[in-house]
């Protein structure tokens, strides 16, 4: 199975990606995470990042597109993967066009969640992360049982950096202007999806399996 996970800011792309992962038994692979793991090891890459990351800017797509390709190379994505937060501007999407044609490969499906705007400050504002495992709370829709510790590992809970408002406003014009025109592109090729992301966590779950049939 190979997918993109497409969607504004705090769609609910991270938190579908953890299920759809372990059904499908596929890496999913995050760019955003890959970057926040870069600048937590202080990395060239992360620091290069970082100045876009915390202005709520796209980090520029060759960098970008250099990581996704090396990254499907790998041994794990021979039989599939799960693309979340990459592409995100027409020129990625056609990027990885390429790189997928020069592996013989094509996509399954575009899994693209739709969340309002006025939703999308609330998710991400109230977004939790759990810094040992990288599970995905919200204080207030989706809370751990005891605050800030994560269920699954017990690991204390951050906010991201950019998961304040005027960022995450930010970031979401951002989306508007570069990522949405990615819906079209998809749609021409036949291959995209659009389930309603404003409800539960477990509603939209099954609708995106229901959508990959299965
Ligand atoms: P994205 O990866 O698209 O930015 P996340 O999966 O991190 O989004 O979700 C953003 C925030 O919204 C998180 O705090 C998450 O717990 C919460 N969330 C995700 N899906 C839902 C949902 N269906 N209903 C309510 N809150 C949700
Ligand atoms: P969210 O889904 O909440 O927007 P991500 O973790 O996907 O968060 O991305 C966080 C930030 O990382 C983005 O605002 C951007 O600066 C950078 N980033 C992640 N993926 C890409 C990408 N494909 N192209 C450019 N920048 C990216
Ligand atoms: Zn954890």
């Amino acid at each position: 199975m190979r997918l993109i996970l497409l969607g504004p800011p705090g769609a609910g792309k991270g938190t579908q990606a953890a299920g759809i992962v372990d059904r499908y038994n596929i890496p999913h692979i995050s760019t955003g995470d890959i970057f926040r793991k870069n600048i937590k090891e202080g990395t060239e890459l992360g620091r290069k990042a970082k100045s876009f990351m915390d202005q709520g800017l796209l980090v520029p797509d060759d960098l970008v597109v250099e990581i996704v390709e090396d990254r499907l190379k790998e041994d794990d994505c021979k039989n599939g993967f799960l693309l979340d937060g990459f592409p995100r501007t027409v020129y990625q999407a056609e990027a990885l066009d390429k790189v997928l044609e020069k592996m013989n490969s094509v996509l399954d499906r575009v899994i693209n969640v739709s969340v309002d705007k006025e939703i999308l400050i609330d998710r991400a504002v109230g977004r939790r992360i759990c810094k040992e495992c990288g599970a995905t709370y919200h204080i207030q829709f989706n809370p751990p049982a005891a605050a800030d510790v994560c269920d699954k590992c017990g690991g204390p809970l951050y906010q991201r950096a950019d998961d304040n408002e005027e960022t995450v406003t930010k970031r979401i014009e951002v989306y508007l202007n570069e990522t949405q025109p990615l819906i079209d592109y998809y749609k021409q090729k036949g291959t995209i999806v659009t389930i309603d992301g404003q409800q539960s966590i477990d509603k939209v779950f099954q609708e995106i399996i229901a959508a990959l049939g299965a």
